[in-house]
């Protein structure tokens, strides 16, 4: 299936009361059970501490009515939906090293590419995701850290990491060209459905990911935020701030780029915090991408 770029992803979602706080809803029982062969620590959410405007609804996703069954994944502003099946990771292969957009893989699967900035701890959560200590040393050996590499889960879907940008002691030239390779391949991946862009929560929003957000939010393309090394807190070097004040804050400084309000998660490679949930996130878009 190719889809083209603009109908990816279409984030029509419901028209939610800004007023309306996810505090007003106590919660009781599930109404609809995600399909979910995961099997997680997830818990019916608390409600989360910010309005239903702030919430990301997948598509053909209502509320419903009774909001106390709305699932809530944990550390997140994502609604559940019942696209979420298949999260499970059984089966992590390398495949290749591509140096352009024309060269990555041509067999259709859908794929989801990580992106953020060197030593946000990218190829840790790769590996966290598919529960194997080394398979991102595959990206981090000479030649391949500006390619992009493509792994593919369970034969089905793809995990693509990206090079990582902002690099303080690489040429000017050097930057350049990563910027512009990554730019082609956003705006021309037919089979992406989401760039999850990787921020450091524990230190303040830095302007080259304010950049890179607000280009992917400017250009459409359909983009997940997820904020990594959530379990540090020492407040050394972090102006003092936790984890959820640099996460909100990241949100306030891009809010005015997006149409939508972009999904966010939050995650530790240390604890392994919402790596369960980013899985369950990639099933329901890649379900719900795969069925139109
Ligand atoms: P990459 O350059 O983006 O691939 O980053 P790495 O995965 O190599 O991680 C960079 C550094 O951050 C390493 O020292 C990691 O141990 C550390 N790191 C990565 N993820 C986390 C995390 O979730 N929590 C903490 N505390 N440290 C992390």
């Amino acid at each position: 299936m190719v889809l083209l770029h603009p109908s990816r992803f279409p984030f029509s979602l419901l028209t939610l009361s800004p007023s309306l706080s996810l505090r007003h809803y106590s919660k009781t029982t599930l109404l609809f059970q995600p399909k979910s062969t995961l099997t997680t620590t997830l818990t019916p959410s608390s409600p989360p501490p910010f309005p239903l405007d702030k919430l990301f609804i997948p598509p053909e996703t209502k509320l419903p009515l009774d909001a106390a069954a709305a699932r809530i994944l944990n550390g997140s502003n994502i609604l559940l939906s019942d696209y979420a099946s298949d999260a499970q990771v059984l089966q992590a292969d390398f495949v290749k090293s591509s140096v352009e957009t024309d060269a990555c893989p041509s067999d259709g699967l859908p794929e989801f590419a990580l992106v953020g900035r060197s030593n946000v701890g990218k190829s840790s959560l790769l590996n966290s995701l598919v529960r194997r200590k080394k398979l991102a040393l595959t990206s981090k050996k000479p030649g391949k850290t500006q390619c992009i590499n493509h792994f593919r889960i369970n034969n089905s879907w793809y995990l693509v990491d990206l090079p990582g940008y902002g690099y303080a002691s690489a040429p000017k030239e050097l930057r350049m060209d990563w910027e512009k390779f990554s730019k082609d391949y956003f705006l021309n991946r037919s089979t992406l459905v989401s760039v999850f862009l990787l921020i450091d929560a524990s230190i303040p929003a830095k302007k080259i990911d304010l950049d890179y957000a607000s280009w992917l939010g400017q250009n459409q393309i359909p983009m997940t935020l997820i904020f990594t090394k959530c379990d540090k807190r020492k407040k050394v070097k972090n102006g003092g701030k936790r984890p959820e004040e640099n996460v909100n804050d990241f949100q306030d400084l891009i809010r005015g780029f997006f149409q939508t309000v972009p999904p966010w998660i939050m995650t530790s490679s240390v604890t392994h915090q919402g790596r369960d949930e980013i899985l369950l996130h990639m099933a329901q878009l890649r379900n719900y991408w795969l069925k139109h």
